[in-house]
């Protein structure tokens, strides 16, 4: 058959960055991903390209926000003007992109020059007004980019959506993909969905393209999965790139008579090392995966900037530990840690309650021995949650742990708690005390929480309905003030003790 053209066209796409603009550090692993690295990814392959006459589309597939203090407190600012710069053509809404209120939104949406998509969200309040697709025109190939945010994001964030709504992935796609079929050569989706696992109440990228015809690439996030190669299904190739700007997702496609007759696609690793031993001398041996990238120039002063403005207030000592407060992400999820069992203490001492009660997801990182700064504490806890104090009977208190009793390991729902102990067998709460005596059910109890789990977080819906108010106190700063003045800014050894053994 006559070809009447063809075209080729190359997606480099990131996804779930969480405030990574800057380069970082692993154990063994020195000055991974950021920014101004990725910056000249995209220059280079700009550049092969459009020597071929072919065309690239930059994508980010959602949640920029929430993960490094220094971003986390300009709003991500840094990673917008560096987007910006790097000439982004879109991204998506993820359902971090909700972790502060609609109007730091609005404002993001403001400084950005790319257009961050939701075809699926709907804000009655009209303050985050998102489009749900851009169509780029390239003259010989027309593209379509579609918007869509887990549908989950209605549970996952119920603080500050006050009435958005998110509607069904597949009904949205289905309807937006027969009015741009005619329009446009290739239909991509660009979908903070994740690629599993499945549940109740939404979609996952897989699930989508099984679901709806007329799709021909989807560009995921939300599930931080490695991929080490493209998807395919039901004809719709499915993409993502890790998470925190570790891979660069490189698709390059052959389009002809508005067919996609190739694809090839690999992860560009960003300045990704492997250890390997030590020198004569004792130094440290590391090799880079794929090549290593300089960093960009005018990006790296942009953000050299930004990270200045932050360093000083960050990098204050508030304290020292000899000790690991341990916050990693599978213990603090399935068992008390010394640092959650700090945390729930602080909140306690702070408002005087007696019970605490936080979601283990909420605890972000461990502390390592040394000096405590502030850029730790934020690092731990990211979300600025505030303390939120409520008058519970002991009958509402033991719905909680009946609630608590079923969470599975693993799930950020996972409850650590102060001033209580309690034990569950099979899923069922066999014994609860509150300073040594069991929960009397028509006592009030004085309860401290975060404002996450008071809004129903989490799955916690039966804290939604008690009588309490919002206290302001930010929980990282209330953890400060309680390594300061009551553990004097050293620890020794902190109460490990499980507070909730489970059979
Ligand atoms: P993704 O980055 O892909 O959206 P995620 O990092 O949010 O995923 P998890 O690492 O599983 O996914 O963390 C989810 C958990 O984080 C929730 O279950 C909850 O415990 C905690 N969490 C999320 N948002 C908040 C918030 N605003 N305040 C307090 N805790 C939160
Ligand atoms: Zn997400």
């Amino acid at each position: 058959t006559m070809i009447l053209f063809a075209a080729r066209l190359t997606i480099l796409h990131i996804n779930d960055t969480h405030g990574h603009a800057w380069a970082w550090s692993e154990t063994n692993n020195p000055n991974i991903g950021g920014f101004a690295a990725i910056a000249t990814i995209v220059e280079e392959v700009r550049k092969e390209v459009e020597a071929l006459n072919g065309h690239v589309l930059f994508l980010h597939a959602g949640d920029m926000n929430t993960g490094v203090p220094e971003s986390d407190m300009l709003d991500a600012a840094p990673d917008i003007v560096a987007f910006n710069m790097m000439r982004l053509d879109a991204m998506v809404l993820g359902n971090h992109e909700f972790d502060k209120p609609k109007e730091v939104l609005a404002k993001q949406m403001k400084l950005a020059k790319f257009p961050m998509l939701s075809a699926n969200f709907h804000d009655p309040e009209g303050i985050v007004k998102p489009q749900p697709y851009v169509i780029k025109d390239f003259g010989d190939l027309k593209v379509a980019i579609i918007g869509l945010t887990t549908e989950e994001t209605a549970i996952l964030e119920p603080l500050h959506l006050r009435g958005a709504t998110f509607a069904n992935c597949v009904e949205t796609t289905k309807k937006l993909v027969e009015e741009l079929k005619d329009k446009v050569d290739i239909v991509v989706v660009l979908a903070h969905l994740g690629w599993g696992p499945e549940g109740e109440g939404k979609t996952t990228s897989k699930q989508l393209a099984q679901l709806v015809d007329g799709i021909h690439v989807i560009v995921d996030g939300h599930s931080h999965t490695k991929f080490e190669e493209a998807q395919a299904v039901n004809g719709v190739i499915v993409v993502q790139a890790w998470e925190w700007g570790k891979y660069v997702g490189r698709l390059d496609l052959e389009i002809e008579n508005g067919k996609i007759v190739s694809h090839t696609w690999r992860p560009i690793p960003v300045n990704l090392k492997i250890h390997k031993g030590k020198d004569a001398q004792g130094k440290d041996i590391y090799e880079f995966v794929d090549k290593p990238y300089e960093e960009h120039f005018y990006v790296k002063t942009v953000l050299d900037y930004f990270k200045q403005l932050g360093d000083e207030q960050l990098n204050t000592v508030i304290g020292k530990t000899h000790i690991l407060l341990d916050g990693e992400r599978a213990n603090v999820r399935s068992k008390s840690t010394n640092l959650a069992n700090m945390i729930c203490d602080a909140m306690l001492w702070k408002v005087n309650a007696d019970v605490a009660l936080m979601n283990g997801g909420g605890i972000r990182a461990s502390i390592k021995p040394g000096d405590i700064t502030v850029r730790d504490v934020l690092t731990v806890l990211p979300f600025g949650n505030t303390l939120y104090v409520l008058k519970m009977t002991g009958e509402q208190l033991m719905k909680v742990l009946e609630y608590a009793a079923t969470v599975k390991e693993g799930q950020g729902a996972f409850l650590q708690v102060g001033g209580l102990t309690w034990r569950s067998v099979d899923g069922k709460v066999v014994e609860a005390k509150v300073k040594g005596e069991p929960i009397d059910p028509n006592r009030v109890y004085v309860v401290v929480t975060n404002n996450y789990l008071a809004g129903g977080g989490d799955g916690y819906t039966m804290l939604k309905d008690p009588a309490g108010y919002d206290t302001g106190f930010r929980l990282d700063s209330v953890l400060v003030e309680f390594i300061q003045a009551v553990l004097k800014g050293e620890i020794k050894d902190y109460d490990a003790s499980l507070r909730y053994v489970r059979e």
